[in-house]
């Protein structure tokens, strides 16, 4: 028997929360199309975002300890990041699905070499793809990168075997029956073992939309910026002083004030509506070569700017005090210009503005 051959690749349907008909009708024919794929243990859950320490779906996937593929209506940098979050870690597998957003003549800014700080746990030795469906209105195209993800992680798993297997003599060779762990280690390790087994409607358990920042520690450099910012005790710092989402459910619904304020553009809220704070590629949306908030007058308000009238907002509706510019405002950026990730938030504001 070819041990090998055990691998089987976990594959996450998240649910868009809008139960939109072209959004359903795409997540239905996905998940019958992946259900046919041989090698694969298909799960659906609801959306990502909205799922809470104790849903099913949550504690399914912390659960999860080999590859594992995540489809959702997220951009994969937010996806990625929040499945960290929730203690869901692993290397972020590169997919080959284009992203939407970026323009075909800008070269996107994947190729930045990493300054951020890095997550906060250990990372264990396997791979997460995130893939957007907002990308591809065909499902074929997700089930075309879903076989080719299974075949790249097979042939790591094969060959990491296979290296296992030429370093040491097992005790099969010697005639002595093999430990679990062992058994692992030479057929179906942690790489391929299958997720925990729950029904549809476990899984599927109805949730309630959440509000909160997601940070990118592949950029954060830990300047704690957000921290100074925030005054609704969202934030907060580990035993290491690393900043982290303290209280997520504490943040206000449908602000994205500290995004703005942070400087490496690490803070995003998957579920807002312009794709630079939502986790759009970094550099794919301040590429655009027209500025496009100039061409619907765009009300000139920088970033900083923005960011302290929807914080005096949120103060406002909680029945405290403005503050404006005089708490946790950096000095560093008193006085700096609209950030580039601004532009295509202007223009969606226009357009919204325009009636669009
Ligand atoms: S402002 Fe941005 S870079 Fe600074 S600590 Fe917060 S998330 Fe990290
Ligand atoms: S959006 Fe507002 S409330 Fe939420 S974390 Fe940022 S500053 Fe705090």
């Amino acid at each position: 028997m070819n041990l090998m051959s055990r691998y089987r690749l976990n594959v996450v349907l998240s649910q868009s929360n809008s139960k939109h008909p072209t959004r359903r009708s795409l997540e239905e024919a996905l998940a019958a199309a992946l259900i046919l794929e041989s090698g694969l243990d298909v799960s659906i859950i609801p959306h990502l975002y909205d799922l809470d320490a104790q849903h099913t779906g949550r504690l399914f996937l912390e659960k999860v300890t080999g590859d594992m593929v995540v489809l959702s209506w997220l951009y994969p940098r937010a996806a990625f990041w929040l499945l960290d979050r929730d203690g869901i870690r692993g290397h972020m597998g590169q997919t080959q699905i284009r992203s939407a957003i970026v323009d075909d003549e800008v070269e996107p800014a994947a190729s930045e070499s990493p300054k951020g700080i890095g997550p906060l746990g250990p990372v264990p030795d396997r791979f997460i793809y995130c893939l957007n469906l907002n990308d591809a209105t065909d499902h074929r195209v997700f089930v075309e990168e879903v076989r080719r993800i299974a075949a790249e992680c097979r042939a790591r798993h094969e060959a990491r075997a296979a290296e296992t297997a030429s370093k040491q003599p097992t005790l099969v060779s010697l005639g002595l029956p093999q430990t679990k762990a062992e058994t692992d280690a030479n057929g179906a390790s942690s790489d391929g073992l299958v997720g925990p087994k729950l029904t549809p409607e476990q899984l599927l358990a109805p949730t309630a939309r959440r509000w909160y920042p997601v940070i990118d520690y592949s950029r954060c450099t830990n300047c704690l910026e957000c921290l100074d910012f925030c005054l609704f005790g969202v934030y907060g710092v580990d035993a290491l002083q690393r900043i982290f989402v303290e209280t997520q459910d504490n943040c206000k619904r449908g602000c994205p004030a500290c995004s703005r304020v942070c400087p490496e553009q690490a803070i995003m809220f998957p579920d807002y509506k312009s794709p630079a704070i939502a986790g759009a590629p970094v550099g794919a949306v301040g590429g655009l070569k027209i500025d496009l908030s100039k061409l619907f007058g765009g009300d000139g308000a920088d970033a900083l700017t923005q960011a302290v009238v929807e914080r005096d907002r949120e103060l406002i509706a909680d029945g405290r005090a403005a503050v404006g510019m005089t708490v946790g405002i950096p000095k560093r950026q008193a006085n700096k210009p609209a950030a580039p990730k601004d532009e295509l938030d202007k223009l969606v504001d226009d357009l919204e503005a325009l009636g669009f």
